[in-house]
């Protein structure tokens, strides 16, 4: 189960006098929405659910918001991704998962004195974070000294790490305590030190190395193969976080300076059956999401993030063009 904080929520569409509201979510959280719809909808305010995916708060609905002439947009599952002012009003409920923490914590003891583990540090995303200061109490009383990042809380919001990255020097290791391997894959291929998944839904404590290395060795293969191409497309993203028209045009000007022909492409929504309807592009550039690049498994051409692409061009080229 999830707080979906229904009374705060509500008090908000009120306080606002929201007359129509657009509701977004993961997916997975899409089916614990009707309580939300309902309680709402009794109030007399016209709801509208977004059957779209909604990657993150980098994935905002602002335009069918806008055209549904929305009074509030609702994001469910993360916090307020970055300082941009929003198109319409915006309220995040980061959509706490409601479990008890003594199911796992025995597991999470063990796995990090098995691994010898004396200092963690402790991130978690929107549904986790809560728990952090809890987890880490009862870490602490097990002798397992943890590391929770002041500045953050711990937090890990979408793509950025900074929780990961302020303690990575003061710990042996890093525990993400959430489900998936996507954010801890995401903190892995960004520290040094070990990254473990204490998953609450699963009930287990996981390595995430196995598939770093996984996704690691599929990087370098990618930027490999893209230096032999002789056309690329640089595939512009149009998700409201993640439109970046600038960095497209600089990775685009240093591949003609290395004599590439570049294809502008732009898209909502890219996965590999968008892009291979372009069979003359040899190589792809996703100027977006990091994740698109990396997580994909059927790309049968290489697809690179824009970091990647910085590493293709040299770090002396990219600093060049942005003279
Ligand atoms: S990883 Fe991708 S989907 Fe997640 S916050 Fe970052 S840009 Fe958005």
């Amino acid at each position: 189960m999830y707080d979906l904080e229904l009374e705060r929520v509500a008090k908000e569409v009120e306080s606002r006098r929201a007359r129509f509201v657009l509701v977004q979510a993961p997916d997975g959280l899409k089916q614990f929405l009707k309580d939300l719809y309902k309680r709402l909808s009794n109030e007399g305010v016209n709801v509208f659910l977004s059957a779209d995916p909604c990657y993150g708060a980098c994935d905002l609905a602002e335009n069918e918001a806008i055209l549904i002439k929305a009074d509030l947009l609702i994001n469910i599952g993360h916090f307020k991704f970055n300082d941009k002012k929003e198109k319409i009003s915006t309220i995040y409920v980061p959509a706490k998962h409601l479990f008890n923490l003594n199911f796992i914590l025995e597991k999470i003891v063990d796995f990090l004195k098995m691994k010898g583990i004396k200092r963690v540090g402790l991130v978690a995303g929107a549904q986790h974070q809560a728990y952090l200061q809890e987890l880490g109490r009862k870490l602490e009383k097990n002798g397992i000294k943890p590391v929770v990042d002041k500045a953050t809380g711990g937090l890990i919001l979408g793509c950025r790490y900074t929780a990961a990255k302020n303690v990575e020097r003061a710990v042996d290791a890093v525990v993400y305590l959430g489900g998936g391997d996507f954010h801890a894959l995401g903190i892995a291929l960004t520290l040094e030190k070990a990254v473990y998944i204490a998953d609450p839904y699963r009930n287990e404590v996981r390595d995430i190395e196995k598939l770093k290395k996984k996704i690691l060795a599929k990087r370098w293969w990618s930027i490999a193969e893209a230096a032999k191409a002789k056309t690329f497309g640089i595939v512009l993203v149009t998700k409201s976080g993640q439109f970046n028209k600038e960095a497209a045009m600089h990775i685009k000007s240093g591949l003609e300076k290395l004599g590439k022909e570049v294809i502008l492409i732009i898209a909502n929504d890219v996965n590999w059956e968008r892009i291979a309807a372009f069979p003359f592009i040899e190589a792809f550039i996703v100027s977006g999401c990091p994740r698109i690049a990396l997580d994909q498994e059927v790309f049968d051409k290489p697809v690179l993030n824009e970091e990647d692409a910085y590493n293709l061009l040299g770090g002396e080229r990219v600093n060049q063009l942005k003279k």
